[in-house]
């Protein structure tokens, strides 16, 4: 849903009021996300570290073309590695890599916005893609009951840095914290979902050891055919 391809990769100037709407709306959550990943609440967030939770504007983002929210906690967590973009360790190269991949949804696949719902970088900050309760472009099915979230790099063999498994982990706890993620949520990699390599074997292998990992889902790839228009499949941009 949403993210039809479409014709043109130009940003349209229509939706001005949707766009004030979302800059406002982001304005507001981000100050919140920001000072609860600034003074984490141990008992709460049950997850030690020092994540900053870094905005759309921080990274350069263009506006969205569009955003269309779902109602209620987030039932999924879906976990998906880039694969390209590669790993990156410092604050401007993973600012680059959420620049790189919203370059590639938005205006190579002409999708409204990065696919996903948060990035995550090798310098252990997370980085605000389309944040929680927007319909994302990550995952079949699940983009209108999910929080995607991409640990920026290539793990299929090497495993992410800690910080960046703590900071994806923060990110979850914050977000049952706050009410975007169901307490009783599932989590996934992409590929129990659709036929990808994706988070990467490694990465999988890990995830499959957190707490709310579901085991039960998985991809059947005689019974389901990839949907058109929608999540990333493990081809690297070239
Ligand atoms: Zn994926």
């Amino acid at each position: 849903m949403g993210d039809k391809k479409s014709g043109s990769s130009t940003l349209p100037g229509a939706d001005i009021e949707l766009q004030k709407e979302f800059e406002q709306q982001q304005l507001a959550t981000i100050c919140g996300y920001t000072q609860h990943m600034q003074q984490p609440e141990p008992s709460s967030l049950g997850v030690e570290g020092g994540a900053r939770l870094l905005s759309r504007a921080d990274w350069g983002a263009r506006m969205p073309k569009s955003v269309e929210h779902f109602e209620g906690p987030a039932p999924y967590v879906i976990i998906h590695h880039s694969y390209m973009p590669a790993a990156c360790f410092s604050t401007p190269d993973c600012m680059k890599s959420m620049r790189d991949m919203q370059d590639f949804h938005q205006l190579e696949r002409g999708w409204n916005d990065i696919g996903y719902s948060f990035g995550i970088g090798g310098d252990g900050m997370i980085y605000t893609g389309r944040g929680f309760n927007v319909i994302g472009a990550h995952a079949p099915k699940y983009n209108d009951k999910s929080v995607g979230i991409v640990l920026i790099g290539d793990w299929r063999t090497e495993l992410p840095p800690k910080q960046m498994l703590d900071a994806a982990r923060n990110l979850i706890a914050f977000g049952v914290f706050k009410g975007y993620i169901d307490p009783a949520y599932k989590l996934l990699g992409h590929k129990q979902v659709r036929e990808t390599e994706c988070p990467g074997g490694r990465l999988f292998q890990e995830i499959s050891t957190w707490p709310h990992f579901n085991n039960g889902i998985r991809f059947n790839a005689t019974t389901e055919q990839p949907p058109q228009g929608q999540a990333l499949p493990v081809v690297p941009k070239v």
